[in-house]
């Protein structure tokens, strides 16, 4: 973060401010743990803060300190839009264009609030007045970490938000496996097990509270999933049928693309989840080495994110959606060899 970003930063929470802090639609780990830890952090300096998300967060997140304060816009409607309103300072945590948070969008761009981005995703556009844009950092989380410190204040991070920032790190770095994984990223990591950190027990709460449903659906992606050697592509198909079929919830499909990835010699994969009340296919893509899926899916697909994981829709059918996927292919050949 530039030091003129980071002074603006400074005076403005200077004095007690209305805070309203936004994760993107569909929020993970990262963004439901950045947003807590900043909430924890910002209240517990005096302000008045809330969390608006643009909808629900999955089950598996539900756990972490301050999740039931949360407002959700689809369904507090006019609470969120009220905390939008009055809100002089608006933080808007792992995403960085305003078509991220929905229908949201119309409220955030009315609002004459000041603007704080903190975000790892590459391609910020300029609704933020004060940025803290870093595209080589693991994760949002990682970012509260070192935002906290450079305000001087990282020894009042709580054993609360050392919990949500542990999160965020975890679940976008694929446990600590990812590119983004840097030797900072693990010492963050261990000062946040110092700072009281429980890394068994939030793996276990993130990873080991499947449902029967859960594991027959990941049965059933796991099956449908299709193999193109000559691309190193493997994609996955889920329609509503099927998600019907296995009782889905909100988040059961998390991390299923990267089963893709786990096949030798694989260096792209996708999943394509039907959404027929949406009236799209969600995509997610994942990739090893060079090959940017963040290009690839804010060509084709509508969408971005990071060079190794992005995410796109599509409004076709699933049909037409894999027939024009494949036509993309043969373009790529050469890039997702290596
Ligand atoms: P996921 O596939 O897990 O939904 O998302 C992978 C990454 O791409 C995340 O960092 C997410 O924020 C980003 N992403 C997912 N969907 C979209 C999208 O529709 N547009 C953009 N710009 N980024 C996305
Ligand atoms: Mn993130």
């Amino acid at each position: 973060m530039n030091l003129e970003h980071l002074n603006a930063l400074k005076q403005l929470l200077s004095t007690p401010r209305k805070i309203a802090i936004i994760p993107h639609k569909n929020p993970d780990g990262d963004a439901i743990g950045s947003t807590l830890a900043l909430w924890h952090y910002v209240i517990n300096k005096g302000h008045n803060a809330s969390i608006v998300s643009p909808n629900d967060a999955p089950k598996f997140l539900k756990w972490m300190p301050g999740a039931d304060k949360i407002l959700n816009f689809e369904k507090q409607n006019s609470q969120a839009k009220s905390c939008i309103g009055a809100a002089d300072v608006i933080f808007t945590l792992d995403f960085n264009h305003l078509g991220r948070v929905g229908q949201m969008s119309e409220l955030l761009e009315e609002s004459s609030a000041t603007f704080v981005m903190v975000d790892h995703h590459q391609e910020p556009s300029d609704y933020a007045k004060i940025m803290y844009s870093d595209v080589t950092m693991s994760s949002t989380c990682e970012m509260v970490y070192h935002l906290i410190g450079l305000l001087g204040d990282v020894d009042q991070i709580t054993k609360e938000m050392a919990n949500c920032i542990y999160t965020g790190i975890m679940t976008d770095t694929g446990s600590f496996k990812f590119a983004a994984t840097t030797s900072n990223t693990h010492r963050v990591v261990a000062d946040l097990m110092d700072r009281g950190a429980e890394g068994t027990e939030i793996h276990h709460r993130i990873y080991d509270t499947n449902s029967p449903s859960r594991l027959h659906l990941l049965g059933c992606a796991l099956k449908n999933m299709v193999i193109l050697e000559e691309y190193h592509t493997a994609y996955i198909t889920l329609s509503q049928e099927e998600l019907d079929k296995y009782n889905y919830q909100k988040g059961d499909t998390e991390g299923f693309v990267n089963y893709g990835l786990t096949l030798d010699g694989i260096n792209f994969a996708i999943i394509f989840i039907e959404n027929k009340e949406e009236g799209i296919l969600k995509i997610s893509f994942r990739s090893v080495g060079d090959f940017s899926v963040n290009d690839f899916a804010r060509k084709h697909f509508n969408g971005g994110g990071h060079t190794n994981a992005a995410g796109g829709k599509s409004e076709d059918s699933i049909e037409d959606t894999i027939k024009y996927f494949t036509s993309l292919l043969p373009q790529y050949q050469n890039q997702l060899q290596s």
